[in-house]
């Protein structure tokens, strides 16, 4: 071998590495995530068809665009409901490639509403009145709305838990007053998760009843004059079984 034909392999084997280096073959991205569409079957278990109609019937009346692509799912390792995001079935996406442009797949975040099917079934048979389930809804969709959940609003996503709640609360509030809603069945709302002081996430009950006093009224409704209970009168009504 002489001098130029080794110099000339050196070249190559030269260019060949550096292609290597400054070019990613697509050939991993072109296939589907089968792992994070695993995760999506897994995760998401259909809602009942009753749970999805009355579902529906709220985001409607919440009139948000941005709240279409919110999923229900029924699932028994929430306490009663949760707004959260999870990783979607893969998105086809175009990727501009040295070959053109092709195809991909892409991981997606879905935003989606757990619920807890024997909390609901509960909550339904005790208060006998459709607008609590919705009212719950409602505050959930209200997480979504004002991005509590959504990785790509930090702001929103690092607000205080009391105020991200009293927010989601006053949201429920104007959307229970577009469903008609009469204004007795907003204290029963909060009442069906009893939490006099709160919790470090949770406000208390008497601030998230005057919360989603206040959606009801920016959303129309008229209240009934009656005025909300303290969390002293609440306290009361537990100590007395003690
Ligand atoms: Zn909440």
């Amino acid at each position: 071998m002489n001098l130029r034909s080794r110099w000339l392999m050196h070249l190559t084997s030269f260019a060949f590495v550096l292609l290597l280096l400054i070019w990613t073959p697509p050939v991993a991205s072109q296939q589907p995530n089968l792992w994070a569409q695993a995760q999506w079957w897994v995760a998401c278990t259909p809602p009942s068809a009753h749970a999805q109609a009355e579902f529906q019937a709220v985001r409607a009346a919440a009139n948000e665009a941005s709240l279409q692509n919110v999923q229900l799912c029924q699932s028994p390792y929430v306490p009663n409901a949760s707004a959260t995001v999870v990783q979607g079935p893969p998105r086809p996406v175009q990727v501009m490639t040295p070959f053109g442009y092709q195809v991909a797949f892409q991981p997606s975040l879905l935003p989606v509403i757990f619920y807890n099917p024997s909390f609901f079934a509960q909550v339904d048979v005790l208060t006998n009145n459709p607008n609590v389930i919705r009212g719950i809804l409602a505050h959930e969709l209200g997480h979504h709305k004002l991005g509590h959940v959504d990785p790509g609003a930090p702001l929103a996503l690092l607000s205080h838990p009391y105020q991200k709640e009293l927010d989601a609360d006053r949201f429920a509030g104007v959307v229970l007053a577009r469903l008609a809603v009469p204004a007795a069945d907003l204290d029963l709302v909060q009442r069906q998760v009893l939490s006099v002081f709160g919790s470090p996430s949770h406000p208390p009950t008497a601030a998230r009843i005057e919360g989603m006093r206040e959606g009801y009224v920016a959303g129309g409704g008229k209240l009934d004059g009656s005025s909300p209970p303290s969390t002293s009168a609440i306290l009361t009504q537990v100590r007395r079984w003690y």
